[in-house]
């Protein structure tokens, strides 16, 4: 089915009209949604396959004001149709008439499918495609007024024009007093809060702790309430605060103020994407309170005499005689969805292979302007590629502009043209990114405190900044297989013996079977 509506012709219809005395959206709207939605599928538009017509004025059992119509009905009959878009039901067949007319079709032709802009499809040659479009036609020539798809496409409209949707207010913003429906204003003491957030999170911290803090500061929410991290991230990864209006992912510029420029905002999503795996809840979270998941590895030999490389799974467990389970890394022979993963030799106690790993890194880089070695020249940097990744966004929103097919456009692009546009804007876009989230990641070594260094500030940190830190100095860690014997570490006389204590150690651990592989 999807493989033969690649091959055949999909068109658009649009009309204007006044049903019982409500009047549709202008046929350019309507043409324009059916043209997002085939772009949003990725499907080719083919011109001479729009078909419109303006019958305000022509009598509900007359075809004379209908030219659109009966020229959609002729490439149907012509083979050149298989699949309609229209916004809304309703505007493609006024009565049960129509809709017989064009179902007397799918018997004579390939023409087989109405679908609607918010992705409802009607395959008339089902059955229950069949019944669901009569009962959409009825429904839609005795409706009342107060459809959800026309109310989504009223808010698409407005959108183009900026204007807020309603709904409770943002926070940030209030609706200005007396002041015209569709526009905000800033709330001052509120955007003070969004800027010292993006700043914040800019300057490396994390959501969750951020959170707390605002809770424990008793700023209030929009609604008054408490924050949750959900609640953070949506406020500062909405568009809203650049002063923009998104649409099912469009933007508009907006009829509101900015409250943080739209360079920040993009450097703020980079830094975001990373931080967002913090707010994972359940095992993904559990997992997050070990300092090398996703680093570690298992490096026991198989049969091959290869490595077996799989990555060490970590959590709690409990083996015999002990009376709590205890964090450990562990090789799985088989992951969470029964796949063949490692080989299942190595099971180690976390807490010191932790301790093993944070002292090697301490000591190779004690003393070391780990910011200077990692990013130099950082903040610069980061100001030209924001700058940057916004013309690029710029340029791509252009491109999907002109890629429309319009008679006589000069700017038109055809379709391979946009595509390869498309694909070298989006490959130099991802460039910048990435190196974005590398230089992001660099400054959140400049977060040492002044007066503190790298030793002092790891123990002060939380386990988000120590994990970035290793993941910026270390390319993975191998565990290898073998048993300590009776052997314990540290030794009582062990400079890290008092940090061991603390950790629940000593423990009978051999160092020598961890390896940790440098980048730098
Ligand atoms: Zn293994």
């Amino acid at each position: 089915m999807v493989e033969t509506l690649k091959a055949v012709g999909r068109a658009i219809y649009a009309r204007l009209s006044q049903d019982r005395g409500r009047m549709s959206e202008n046929v350019d709207i309507q043409i324009a949604d059916g043209q997002d939605y085939f772009a949003d599928q990725g499907w080719l538009i083919d011109e001479r396959l729009i078909f419109s017509d303006n019958d305000i004025s022509a009598s509900i059992f007359s075809d004379k004001e209908r030219p659109g119509w009966l020229d959609l009905l002729a490439a149907i009959r012509a083979g050149l149709v298989q699949l309609v878009v229209v916004t809304e039901v309703a505007r493609l067949c006024r009565n049960l008439a129509d809709a017989m007319e064009l179902i007397a079709l799918t018997k004579e032709t390939t023409f087989t499918t109405v679908e609607l802009t918010n992705g409802v499809r009607y395959n008339l040659t089902t059955v229950q495609g069949y019944h669901d479009f009569l009962k959409a036609v009825l429904d839609a020539s005795g409706e009342s007024g107060k459809s959800s798809v026309r109310l989504k496409r009223r808010k698409r409209a407005r959108a183009k024009e900026g204007y807020y949707n309603g709904g409770s207010r943002p926070y940030g913003y209030r609706k200005p007093e007396g002041g015209a429906t569709g526009t905000l204003e800033v709330a001052e003491s509120e955007a003070a809060i969004i800027r010292e957030l993006v700043e914040r999170l800019l300057a490396g911290e994390m959501v969750m702790p951020l959170v707390a803090e605002l809770n424990d500061r008793k700023v209030p929410t929009a609604a008054g309430g408490r924050w949750w991290p959900t609640t953070v991230m949506k406020l500062v990864t909405s568009p809203r605060i650049k002063g923009v209006r998104s649409h099912l992912g469009t933007e508009y510029p907006a009829t509101w103020p900015a409250i943080i420029s739209p360079e920040e905002f993009e450097r703020l999503q980079v830094v975001l994407s990373d931080n967002m795996r913090q707010l994972n809840t359940g095992r993904r979270y559990t997992r997050r309170s070990y300092l090398l998941t996703g680093l570690i590895e298992c490096g026991a030999l198989g049969a091959d005499g290869k490595p077996c490389g799989a990555k060490l799974h970590p959590g709690a467990t409990k083996v015999q005689r002990e009376e709590a389970p205890r964090r450990r890394y562990r090789c799985f022979k088989f992951d969470s969805t029964g796949q063949p993963h490692g080989c299942g030799k190595v099971f180690r106690l976390a807490g010191p292979v932790e301790l093993a790993v944070s002292e090697a890194v301490l000591t190779a880089y004690e003393g070391e302007d780990l910011a200077a070695l990692i990013a130099p020249d950082a903040p610069e940097e980061l100001h030209e590629l924001a700058a940057t990744l916004g013309e690029d966004k710029k340029r791509l929103e252009q491109a999907s502009r002109d890629r429309y097919w319009r008679r006589g456009d000069p700017l038109r692009l055809e379709e391979g043209q946009f595509l390869a546009i498309q694909a070298e804007i989006k490959d130099a876009m991802s460039a910048v990114q990435r190196r974005m989230a590398r230089l992001e990641q660099g400054r959140a070594l400049a977060a040492i405190p002044p007066g503190m260094n790298l030793r002092q500030a790891w123990d002060a940190a939380d386990l988000g900044w120590r994990q970035t830190i290793l993941s910026l100095v270390v390319v993975k860690v191998i565990l290898y297989p073998g048993y300590p014997g009776r052997r314990v570490w540290p030794a009582d006389d062990s400079p890290l013996f008092e940090r061991a204590k603390a950790l629940g150690g000593p423990w009978c651990f051999d160092p020598s079977k961890v390896d940790i592989q440098w980048k730098l």
